[in-house]
């Protein structure tokens, strides 16, 4: 059994322990992961729930025959939502916040920092913020897609000490335990490498849409940035208690050293970039030597379509040596670049400022 401390944590709990018979919510499994949150409260800790079910709690309400389409399983999270919601509700005298994500939402600089207030006011406030992806407006590429990486994001934003992924099964094994009767279970992880995620298989359960895989994706993104993280068996009710005590009866994913900040963190883990803008080697010194900010001048070649504060990778030949939000769109840039900082208002009719990916904004590649 391993050891752990934390102060501020995300737990994320899975739709097998949410609505284990997979059409409604029940309480089965909730009550220790209820006593477990409300007994860290009153010990001062802070935390976060990250959870799944609005789909299968709908699906009782939405009786269908056939595979569920895509606008069916929308109906299905906008009713199962609320019914998730009030589930958790009945087990806490604080009042549960709804807050519904999507990958958009943690993309954009404004809305994301909206969320890491609003996440702190619920907790200065003794609510308990209950996250969700948003399955009625996030399709496809809007989506983070499931749960425990969304967790991850949720334990970036908030700033965590701690991600708990609450699972229906005990934690990293070594094989599938489920076919392999050999498998043990590996208690500590010093660092996510690929030899951690061979040992992923696929989906586990129909119900839900992570297996081991995207738990691996979730430790990786968060002990990285310095946040343990922490898969252990829902269903488990013994594993709370231990919990309690600092023990984990499961797998601990040790925190690497981070010094980075959290808008580094924000621009290296949750931005998808939109186009590329190739430099030349003056540039690239200035970017990699000197902390400068990247300039018309250096730009050679503008690839991809894109608007005014998306994110685009910097490239020096065939390699990028940094990612940043570009201040303008790709058209205007195909217009300026190559230009002199002091000739874009002239020429565009207008100027953000003589930057065209600020410092501020822009984080270098290792
Ligand atoms: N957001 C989905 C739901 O609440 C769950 C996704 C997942 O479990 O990974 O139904």
């Amino acid at each position: 059994m391993s050891n752990i401390t934390w102060q501020r944590a995300v737990i994320k709990i899975g739709s097998a322990l949410i609505a284990p018979d997979g059409v409604q919510c029940s309480a089965q499994y909730l009550l220790p992961i209820a006593r477990f949150i409300t007994a860290s409260l009153q010990a001062g800790k802070q935390v976060i729930v990250v959870s799944s079910g609005s789909v299968a709690a709908g699906r009782s309400k939405v009786p269908i025959s056939h595979p569920a389409s895509i606008a069916e399983k929308q109906a299905m999270a906008a009713i199962g939502q609320m019914q998730m919601m009030a589930n958790w509700q009945r087990f806490f005298d604080i009042p549960c916040a709804q807050i519904l994500l999507t990958a958009d939402d943690l993309r954009d600089r404004k809305r994301y920092v909206n969320i890491k207030n609003t996440l702190r006011e619920l907790m200065n406030h003794g609510a308990l913020p209950i996250v969700n992806e948003n399955d009625t407006v996030a399709v496809d590429e809007l989506k983070v897609g499931d749960n425990d990486n969304l967790g991850a994001y949720t334990a970036l934003v908030a700033q965590a000490d701690t991600l708990i992924i609450c699972s229906d099964i005990d934690g990293l094994y070594t094989a599938d335990p489920r076919k392999n009767p050999q498998a043990t279970l590996i208690e500590r992880v010093p660092e996510v490498t690929s030899d951690i995620f061979s040992l992923a298989g696929g989906a586990g359960t129909a119900m839900g849409t992570g297996g081991m895989r995207t738990k691996i994706e979730a430790a990786q993104k968060c002990t990285k940035s310095g946040i343990q993280t922490v898969i252990v068996n829902g269903r488990n009710g013994q594993v709370f208690d231990a919990l309690l005590d600092g023990q984990v009866q499961g797998t601990v994913f040790e925190a690497q050293r981070s010094e980075l900040s959290a808008r580094t963190l924000w621009l290296t883990h949750t931005l998808k970039t939109r186009g590329q803008l190739v430099v030349d080697a003056g540039a690239k010194d200035a970017l990699t030597e000197r902390g400068a900010s990247l300039l018309p001048s250096g730009v050679l070649q503008v690839q991809g379509q894109f608007s005014a504060g998306d994110a685009v990778d910097i490239v020096f030949e065939d390699g990028a040596i940094a990612k940043g939000l570009s201040l303008y769109d790709s058209k205007d840039l195909q217009t300026i670049k190559g230009l002199k900082s002091r000739q874009i208002e002239s020429v565009l009719g207008y100027s953000h400022g003589g930057a065209v990916v600020h410092r501020d904004d822009m984080v270098l590649m290792s």
